[in-house]
């Protein structure tokens, strides 16, 4: 539709101040404002919020325009989104522009809350984030369906986490599923930076999203400077911290495994003259928002994170991402590497590894490489087509990248499981090198 697209650049420009749109966003645009349910696979950094934020927007002057709706009747807009950070982190950007936004999550007061639903009541509010347990909650369930003009779209931001809200995720996609249509949603929209193909199956058949409403772009960033390099114990990583944090200086983001590494990691950079703090879910909320606002104003140049840190940060100058310990899956290796280098200039990510990580990652309770078996599930399941495990004789040296030679992005998470597989197995030397998801 000729007049929504124009009303959507309209939008780009003025509420954004940007001239063109990115990569598909104009046309996942295009799908909602004309009430389809979609997916849409971006990698980090590539825009995805501005394909249900400029929609959410436009409802209202659409209604006005075409006279379906009287005025203070155009309903809500609902962001569904994983974390606090996360949702601080837009509604404060939303606001400086002057639209209207609220958010409902843990760390609203009562009051806090009773003005955001008076707003909601009396139309005065465009979008609505909210944290995930929300969809639980009969009186905000309540709540949503007596919006005056109804929810015009149900957003579900950094989908893949549904999956991390319970043990089993397909329960919880169609308890999201069920949400938006318990409340009447217009439409779904699905995003996330990364799904593979059989994830990206189940929303569709969740959420009723139509093949040709699934939008997927490469993840492709050649800016960015992948090493993996191999370490003989966990006390080498230190040396080659340091002396890479002294090579390349920076806004920088170390992810570890577990709270307590973070912690004494962030002390023992301190004592060797770093600026650095850490970041985990254990610590106290204003904590963790002052850190993150340090760090985003650049007071804070290091972090040390375990995963509860960075999800839809949007600092653009971040130039380095360590990684400290092995991420448990290449999703979410993706995914923390994709926080490098949004303003496009060169950055580096890297990644050591031992031996004993391991046996960490098989005691944390999501551990992705357990078996042999479930291994090679892991493996179909990420390239989607027959994993080969090829045993080779002999000693295998473990270090196929000892030159911290530079990976293309594409070739890089099939690189970290080279490396899991021949420091966890020993043995096990191939994959079936072609793919077609990275
Ligand atoms: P994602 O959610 O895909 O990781 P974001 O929506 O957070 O990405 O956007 C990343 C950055 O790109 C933000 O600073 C955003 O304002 C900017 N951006 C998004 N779309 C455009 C565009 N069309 N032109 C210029 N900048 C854009
Ligand atoms: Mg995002």
């Amino acid at each position: 539709d000729a007049s929504h697209a124009a009303l959507a650049r309209r939008i780009l420009t003025d509420k954004f101040g940007y001239h063109s749109f990115n990569h598909q966003q104009e046309a996942v645009i295009g799908r909602v404002l004309a009430g389809e349910n979609t997916l849409v696979i971006f990698p980090t950094g590539a825009g995805k919020s501005l394909c249900y934020q400029i929609p959410a927007i436009a409802f209202e002057e659409l209604d006005t325009t075409d006279g379906s709706r009287a005025p203070g009747q155009s309903g809500i807009s609902i962001v569904v989104s994983p974390l606090i950070a996360l949702m601080k982190d837009q509604v404060d950007a939303l606001q400086s522009r002057g639209i209207p936004v609220a958010s409902m999550n843990s760390t609203k007061t009562y009051e806090q809350q009773q003005l955001t639903r008076v707003a909601l009541q009396k139309g005065q509010i465009r979008l609505l984030y909210c944290a995930p347990e929300r969809l639980n909650n009969e009186s905000f369930i309540e709540n949503m369906k007596t919006v005056p003009g109804g929810v015009r779209l149900v957003a579900v931001d950094e989908a893949h986490c549904i999956s991390e809200w319970g043990h089993s995720f397909r329960p919880e996609y169609l308890k999201v599923a069920r949400f938006a249509q318990e409340i009447n949603a217009e439409r779904v929209v699905c995003l996330t930076a990364t799904a593979t193909p059989k994830v990206a199956d189940d929303v569709c058949k969740a959420f009723k999203v139509d093949s040709s409403c699934v939008f997927r772009t490469s993840p492709y960033r050649p800016n960015l400077h992948l090493y993996a390099e191999s370490v003989q114990q966990k006390q080498d990583k230190f040396e080659k911290t340091f002396a890479f944090l002294k090579s390349q200086p920076g806004p920088t983001l170390i992810y570890v495994t577990l709270q307590a590494q973070a912690e004494s990691l962030a002390k023992d950079l301190t004592h060797q003259g770093f600026h650095a703090e850490a970041f985990h879910a254990g610590m106290k909320a204003e904590v963790k928002l002052q850190i993150q606002d340090d760090f985003m104003a650049s007071k804070i140049p290091i972090v040390c994170a375990t995963i509860a840190f960075g999800m839809g940060i949007d600092k653009q100058d971040i130039r380095n991402i360590i990684h400290w310990d092995i991420p448990a899956t290449v999703e979410e290796y993706t995914q923390q590497i994709g926080r490098a280098g949004r303003d496009g200039k060169a950055s580096h990510c890297m990644l050591y590894i031992c031996h004993e990580d391991f046996y960490i990652r098989e005691n944390f309770a999501r551990g992705d490489l357990p078996s042999r078996t479930s291994l090679k599930a892991l493996l179909e399941d990420i390239f989607d087509e027959d994993a080969v495990l090829l045993p080779v004789d002999g000693v295998i040296h473990t270090n196929h990248n000892a030159q911290s030679k530079d990976f293309d992005i594409r070739l890089s998470p099939l690189s970290i499981i080279y490396a899991s597989l021949e420091l966890r197995f020993g043995l096990i030397r191939a994959i079936t090198p072609q793919f077609t998801q990275y």
